[in-house]
């Protein structure tokens, strides 16, 4: 219960795995992070989903375009380019 909006449950939340997902595949997530996100994905099959995919788009594209993740999943995509477009801004 850390009280923020929209993510609800005591599961870990997809959205935060989603957002560290880039960190995760470049091996720059601590050890701890890193183990949270494995225990996560052993439990959700939509993250391993997302994962998966992911780490084909980035082994393919290395620079992200809208056309590059054309052949994933729809929602999956708007989703994770969403998140990458925004750790990009940092
Ligand atoms: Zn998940």
């Amino acid at each position: 219960m850390n009280g923020e909006p929209g993510t609800g449950g005591t599961e870990e939340r997809c959205v935060d795995l989603v957002e560290q997902l880039t960190a995760y595949l470049d091996g720059t997530l601590p050890v701890e992070e890193r183990r949270r996100i494995e225990q996560h994905l052993e439990r959700c099959e939509g993250c391993r989903t997302a994962l998966a995919q992911w780490r084909t788009v980035v082994r393919l594209a290395g620079r992200l375009t809208t056309a590059d993740v054309a052949d994933v999943d729809p929602l999956l995509r708007d989703r994770l380019m969403a998140t990458f477009l925004e750790a990009r801004r940092r």
